[in-house]
């Protein structure tokens, strides 16, 4: 029987305690619902609110995109189980049983990944280059490409984040022509202390350009930092079998950013290095010290459940083993092994399709891939599905594109479809 009298706050709360939200976030869904006043039944809106609430937890996703690295769905996919409930040996030197450093362990590992005299990690690239920058240059002149001002997703801007530093941007040659006498121009008549050169990670310039390599600055008496952003760690990349797929084409890696000269490199860990949301800074140990010695670099410092999914990740790639880094294990599958998935879910809908790295790298960049098509738009019900699956509408075809999705979410994406077409 429906009261004439509107519920009170408390009893409806009380009733929505089956969708697992808890109470104090149920009351504010109750007290929603009884404000709005003009619902026919609080009780049916009341639910859908603390439904919503729900939904926009944390939770796990199926990515259908074929967007390897989806800056919405956290960029790489990591493994970060731990032994839960445990301590770790974070900050403890097990051999001497003093007190060691965070910094001691994966940055280790990271060195030798990429040919570095040293390393640190710090919480993501934007990060990285501002800690650099604010270490080796404050109060200092800073040398960058006027081709090389980039903005990246999520507003880090090269110009800001140099002023945030602490440091002096000096533009450098012209939009599409920079040459290496510009920037030694730039060293010898406006003090520049260090050289930045950024990869135009998202876009391209084409036609009547001219850049400065790596090499060439290195050339000149002032450090070179390069933040290559991506995170490929090796171009030749040995831990594939079948070395680089042809898609990398001439993305920069760390491992050759500084035999070429560089003499620090930054960058991500959620992006080509697959591994979870970090900034690496690698290269000349007396450089990485003095960065690693600022107080920045405290308040920069990751926590133990980053480092622990990122030494798995460092590991792998010195074990040579790509297959077990998510990441490169999706993007080489080839196309055979894709159709014979998708073939396997629903023959009448094997289509091709089109993966991309995403995480603004490699812009245009497309790798042939298999995926569901389906006529129609069905990407909302797809969304509310539990877990959420998130696919591509492309012409009204609903594309589930099977590269970005785990196999063993094929049935749970079979399982949907069915349900969303019949
Ligand atoms: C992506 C990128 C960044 C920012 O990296 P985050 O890890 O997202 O902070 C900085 N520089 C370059 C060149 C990039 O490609």
């Amino acid at each position: 029987m429906v009261s004439k009298y509107p519920p009170s706050v408390d009893q409806l709360a009380r009733s929505l305690k089956d969708t697992g939200l808890p109470h104090p976030l149920l009351v504010d869904a109750a007290r929603l619902a009884i404000s709005e006043g003009d619902s026919e039944d609080v009780q049916v809106r009341a639910r859908n609110i603390a439904e919503l609430m729900a939904s926009s937890l944390l939770t796990d996703v199926v990515n259908a995109t074929g967007v390897l690295l989806h800056t919405n769905m956290g960029r790489a996919p990591v493994d970060v189980t731990i032994n839960s409930g445990r301590y770790t040996n974070l900050e403890l030197d097990l051999i001497t049983g003093n007190r060691g450093s965070r910094q001691d362990r994966v940055p280790l590992l990271l060195a030798k990944a990429c040919g570095a005299e040293a390393a640190i990690v710090v919480n993501n690239c934007a990060s990285a280059v501002m800690l650099v920058l604010a270490a080796l240059a404050e109060g200092e002149s800073v040398g960058v490409s006027r081709g090389e001002l980039v903005e990246i997703g999520g507003g880090f801007r090269i110009p800001e984040v140099i002023t945030q530093s602490g440091a002096k941007l000096v533009e450098v040659g012209t939009t599409n022509r920079t040459r290496v006498k510009d920037f030694a121009k730039a060293v010898t008549k406006r003090n520049v202390v260090l050289n930045l050169s950024v990869h135009q990670s998202n876009y391209r310039i084409e036609g009547f350009t001219e850049s400065v390599k790596i090499s060439e600055l290195a050339e000149l008496d002032v450090p070179v930092v390069a933040d290559i952003g991506s995170g490929l760690l090796d171009a030749a990349c040995p831990w594939l079998e079948s070395g680089p797929p042809a898609w990398l084409r001439n993305e920069p890696a760390a491992r050759q950013t500084l035999e070429a000269g560089a003499d620090l490199v930054t960058f991500s860990g959620d992006k080509l290095l697959g591994g979870p949301q970090v900034g690496i800074i690698a290269g000349k140990a007396d450089l990485v010290k003095a960065c690693s010695s600022h107080p920045l670099a405290r308040a920069l410092r990751p926590g133990g459940l980053v480092l622990n999914a990122l030494e798995k990740i460092v590991l792998s790639y010195l074990n040579r083993d790509g297959n077990a880094i998510p990441f490169w294990r999706m993007a080489t599958l080839t196309v055979e092994e894709l159709h014979a998935r998708a073939e396997v879910i629903n023959p009448l809908w094997v289509g091709d399709t089109f993966s991309t790295p995403g995480g603004g790298t490699l812009p245009g960049v497309e790798i042939p891939s298999v995926g569901l098509v389906v006529p129609g738009d069905y990407s909302e019900s797809l969304r509310l599905n539990d877990p959420p699956i998130i696919c591509r509408v492309v012409d009204n075809s609903t594309i589930c594109d099977l590269r970005t999705v785990h196999p063993d979410d094929d049935e749970v994406v079979a399982a949907a479809l069915e349900a969303a077409v019949s």
